[in-house]
């Protein structure tokens, strides 16, 4: 017997819908990259959103076709991320960082028919073009003014909109519908396509606003550090309609003091990214000396995409910010674990409390978690036996956009190529990527707590740990370091600071230092790109 409930499907439009009803005054701030900051509110978003679908559909767009965005976190890119869900088609996200090949690659494998794309990004339109199989419409997201060095034939966003009304009711349709294409960064290979569902984007937004998941609210002004590219940006655009956050878009520029002027200017807080932005933002806040005690609102930032390094965390407490950590990726719709405390933390010293913002976090309802061995035998969560982790739930892939392969096991789960241990209490602590373990001698060594070690020397500003081949043990440890200044660390010092951190065995087999570490557009080391330059690398 079925319940006596409505159904109602569970769309995208209808999160812009809501806030545009409840929430219409609230901002939508961007810092554009035409120059100047620009204000809208969620009713003014929302009627351009509707607006925009209909220029859209105007051009053909058909439920299910694929528009591309090449662009930064603008109130454009966000109008892009309602209007093409809204009307059934599929936002096709593309990270304009990555060589121009794999953006060929990605989105003639996407079949996208529109492309949209910042003005930043005219010449890599250019440049791309000839390559494009299906992409024969061309939109710059800008307004007439600065249409001048546009590829030829671009249509013009704000010409587009500007012709249209917002007379217009969002269609329903199955929340099944496919909403979002994002292909994986490709840290592990070649780009994989995850296509999103309306449904599984607004329950995920659902579980951000949870205490238990990214505690966002209508209290909250969030400056949104994760480029919208890049994973739906952690469904964080969705959670703000749904809860009329302010929404705070810092276009092109993510440097430390653009973030600190605009957390600063719009009341920021709460905000979310990678690391590498948040050492960035810190390292401002080092050189100039500036108190964000007295200029911030900002008490809570969400550190994922990578492993958050405790001096990180620690750093961002001196200041009066709260890291919360989560653990995802692109398959898990992304967020899937939140490293939020229980009750039972509340009298944790400070650093009880550093170790447990370290973890990945815990499983938000909706995500069913495990861990198991090479054999497939699920681990105990003893916090200390490893295994990958694999998830299943309804915002988990089930497969990749035109893909054969199998993805799932017989029972539905996913392996996620993430190494861990999970505590009693279901916190997970990431060791490792599946490829990026270190096998010495049968035993695991984990490449991310040596990493970790190695950036509390306070000469130390980034450091990689790679395996490379070892006659005897397979694969020994190489330690790859960025110091802080031109006078590096001296090894032997390094060695003993280690030595008090991990495992003697542990230890690296060499030690080398380089002026920088390769990295993916979003931030993450490129070890795929530091195992080819040290291929050759022999240990001492
Ligand atoms: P790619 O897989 O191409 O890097 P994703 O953006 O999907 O693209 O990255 C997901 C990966 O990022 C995860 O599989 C994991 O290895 C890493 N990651 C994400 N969050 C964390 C975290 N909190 N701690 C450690 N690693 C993380």
């Amino acid at each position: 017997m079925n319940g006596l409930m409505q159904n109602s499907p569970l769309l995208i439009s209808g999160l812009l819908d809501h806030a545009s009803r409840f929430h219409a005054d609230v901002e939508v701030v961007t810092k554009t990259c035409e120059g100047p900051i620009v204000r809208h509110t969620y009713e003014t978003i929302a009627v351009r959103a509707k607006k925009l679908a209909q220029a859209l559909k105007s051009l053909g767009v058909q439920p299910g076709d694929r528009v591309a965005t090449l662009a930064w976190n603008t109130h454009r890119h966000l109008e892009l991320y309602f209007a093409v869900s809204g009307i059934g088609a599929v936002l096709h996200t593309v990270n304009p960082r990555l060589f121009p090949e794999q953006i060929d690659y990605i989105v003639n494998h996407a079949g996208a028919k529109v492309l949209m794309f910042d003005i930043t990004f005219a010449q890599l339109v250019s440049d791309l073009r000839p390559g494009l199989v299906h992409a024969d419409t061309l939109i710059a997201m800008t307004d007439a003014d600065h249409m001048g060095d546009m590829p030829a034939g671009s249509l013009c966003y704000e010409t587009l909109v500007a012709a249209e009304t917002a007379d217009f009711d969002w269609p329903v349709f199955d929340e099944n519908t496919a909403s979002g294409l994002c292909y994986t960064s490709g840290t592990t290979g070649n780009p994989k396509g995850v296509l999103y569902s309306n449904r599984s984007t607004v329950l995920h937004a659902m579980m951000l606003c949870q205490m238990d998941g990214l505690q966002l609210s209508s209290r909250d002004s969030t400056l949104l550090c994760v480029p919208l590219f890049h994973v739906n940006a952690w469904g964080v655009p969705y959670g703000s309609a749904l809860c009329g956050a302010k929404l705070v878009m810092p276009g092109p520029n993510l440097d430390g003091q653009s973030l600190y002027d605009l957390a600063r200017d719009e009341g920021c807080t709460f905000s979310l990214g990678v690391p590498t932005v948040w050492l960035g933002f810190l390292d401002h806040i080092e050189k100039t000396g500036v108190d964000p005690k007295a200029d911030l609102k900002l008490k809570r930032l969400v550190v994922g995409g990578s492993a958050a390094p405790r001096t990180l965390m620690r750093r961002l407490r001196d200041v009066g910010i709260y890291g919360l950590q989560a653990w995802g990726m692109s398959e898990t719709g992304p967020v899937a674990t939140v490293a939020n405390a229980l009750p039972q933390h509340d009298d944790q010293d400070d650093d009880a409390r550093l170790d447990l913002q370290c973890m990945g976090g815990r499983p938000v309802y909706g995500v069913q978690l495990r861990h198991v061995d090479d054999a497939g035998q699920v681990q105990p969560r003893d916090g200390q036996a490893p295994g990958e982790l694999q998830v299943r739930g309804p915002w988990i892939t089930s497969g990749y956009f035109r893909h054969q392969a199998e993805v799932l096991d017989s029972d539905g789960w996913f392996s996620t190529g993430d190494i861990a241990t999970v505590d009693a209490n279901g916190y997970v602590r990431i060791t490792d990527r599946a490829k990026d373990v270190i096998k010495s001698g049968g035993e695991w060594i984990s490449s991310l707590d040596l990493e970790d070690a190695a950036m509390m020397h306070p000469q130390v500003a980034e450091a990689a740990v790679i395996g490379v081949p070892h006659p005897k043990w397979q694969e020994r440890p190489l330690m790859v370091i960025v110091s802080k200044s031109d006078l590096p660390p001296d090894v032997q010092d390094l060695r003993r600071f280690l030595e008090d951190r991990v495992a003697k065995w542990w230890l690296p087999d060499d030690i080398v230092f380089v002026d920088s570490l390769p990295h993916t557009a979003t931030g993450k080391l490129q070890k795929v790109e530091l195992r080819k330059q040290f291929a050759n690398h022999v240990l001492p």
